[in-house]
């Protein structure tokens, strides 16, 4: 959807200005990428897990239109029916009107990021449908109006203390309780309510498998199969990109998933649906939301492997100290920056640019994208097309100057180690110099490196013929 949104500096600058919070965020998404670390290093076949999950992944991509037309003639055959989504309102037209056909009026929902992408809450509940999120951090996000910010913990950006002062409000629970047990429990208390009165349940779906037309749902609380257990009426939304060929495939992901994004061995709960309940109706929505288009690009093709584990987003020094909020899509931190461009370049095109290129995402993620390289693409991509703002065309213009000439360069180096000191300090630190925002920056060094290293070599070598 393309709406207009400030650029990612303009947000990080606002979450980093709160600094304890920035701390604690790094520091607690730092805590999860260790756990993943150590869960990964029990698993001597761990690469081997990674090459395969990206084979399987490589190959599907390759005859997508093929599997998914084999995932619906096993869907339909076990009772379910399949729906197909260009777009997002495409997409909430067809849950809307299979709502609408039962007359139901209260739905509840399972984490889905792709109905987040379609933006689905708002436009049901435009129409009257209320609707609960039963994932815990979601339904928190969901009370204080506002998106996840991780794909996997929705809610990691909020303080235990702010979840007290909000459960207190809504749920009437203890003024100042912090007790993460004691919120849980108020919290359960509430949505079993939400649960046993729901006429349809929602959820996402993680693997959708052509082989058998069954789907597998991974959940940490068990919320989707109550969600869709006591109602007779199960959506369950997907975009293409979500199948695997087989079912001997789905161990490999599995094994994966749960250690890359939490550090478990596995997801609590994997939940397999083959059809709809006995009496009851499963509809399986497949969206494609420029997904296909993503297809045709050789280069960013590998972007669609993803599974969603978060970890990318984990590890990425950009994203602890930013914040989900800051990228304004609905899957943030690398691989939100390399899908958001692919939909709308002009209105994501500072995205690419939240990066530092250190590669720590390509090196956790399980399916193998090469994130970085994805990301640097981009960046091309978007100078090419003019997207790049006026300061870093002229910046990048006179970078390129200085840099394709020896002799610029040296003089350069000599007038800025002689002026730099002797300028005042709004001429350096101002607003085309976003580096010293939060920096300053280092002493001037009397000599260039390639004077030192001059000097020293001719040191040495006196010292040599000096015996
Ligand atoms: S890109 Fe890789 S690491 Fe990031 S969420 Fe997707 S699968 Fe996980």
């Amino acid at each position: 959807m393309t709406t207009a949104v400030r650029k990612h500096p303009d947000n990080a600058a606002d979450f980093v200005a709160n600094d304890s919070r920035a701390h604690w965020h790094d520091q607690a998404l730092w805590f999860v990428r260790s756990k993943r670390d150590k869960m990964a290093a029990t698993l001597p076949e761990w690469e081997l897990l990674r090459e395969r999950a990206a084979g399987i992944k490589l190959h599907t991509m390759s005859r997508l239109a093929d599997l998914l037309e084999e995932f619906e003639r096993n869907a339909t055959k076990l009772g379910a029916t399949v729906h197909w989504a260009r777009t997002p309102a495409e997409h909430n037209d067809i849950v809307l009107g299979i709502i609408q056909q039962h007359q139901a009026t209260r739905v509840v929902k399972s984490k889905s990021m792709l109905t987040e992408e379609c933006h689905l809450n708002p436009y049901l509940e435009r129409h009257g449908i209320a609707v609960t999120d039963t994932d815990l951090g979601e339904w928190i996000v969901q009370l204080l109006h506002e998106p996840p910010s991780h794909i996997v913990m929705p809610a990691i950006h909020i303080k235990k203390e702010e979840i007290g002062e909000l459960f207190h409000q809504h749920l009437g629970t203890e003024k100042g309780a912090t007790d993460p047990p004691y919120l849980v429990t108020a919290a359960r208390k509430k949505l079993r309510e939400q649960f046993v009165g729901a006429e349809v349940g929602i959820t996402g779906v993680n693997f959708a498998i052509a082989e058998t037309g069954g789907f597998v749902v991974c959940t940490n609380e068990g919320n989707a199969d109550l969600g869709v257990s006591l109602p007779k009426v199960h959506i369950a939304c997907m975009g293409i990109e979500k199948l695997i060929p087989r079912l001997a495939d789905l161990s490999v992901f599995l094994r994966l998933l749960g250690r890359s994004a939490t550090g478990q061995p596995i997801t609590t709960y994997s939940s397999h649906f083959h059809g709809p309940m006995p009496g009851g109706e499963l509809h399986i929505v497949l969206v494609d939301n420029g997904r296909s288009d993503i297809l045709g690009s050789p280069e960013f093709r590998r972007s669609l492997n993803c599974i969603r584990c978060g970890a990318c987003m984990n590890t990425c020094p950009v994203y602890r100290r930013s914040g989900g909020h800051s990228y304004q899509t609905t899957v943030p931190g690398p691989i939100g920056s390399i899908l958001a461009p692919s939909r709308d370049a002009k209105t994501y095109s500072s995205l690419p640019f939240a990066c530092s290129l250190c590669g720590s995402c390509s090196d956790v993620c399980p399916v193998k994208i090469d994130l970085h390289t994805q990301l640097l693409t981009w960046r091309k991509e978007i100078a090419v097309r003019g997207l790049l703002p006026w300061t870093k065309r002229v910046g990048m213009y006179f970078a390129g100057k200085v840099l394709g000439s020896r002799w610029l360069f040296t003089t350069a180096g000599r007038v800025g180690r002689w002026l730099m000191p002797k300028l005042p300090r709004f001429l350096v630190y101002n607003r085309l110099n976003p580096w010293g925002k939060q920096r300053e920056l280092p002493p001037m060094p009397k000599r260039s490196f390639r004077e030192l290293y001059a000097r020293r070599s001719t040191t040495s070598k006196q010292e040599q013929a000096d015996g």
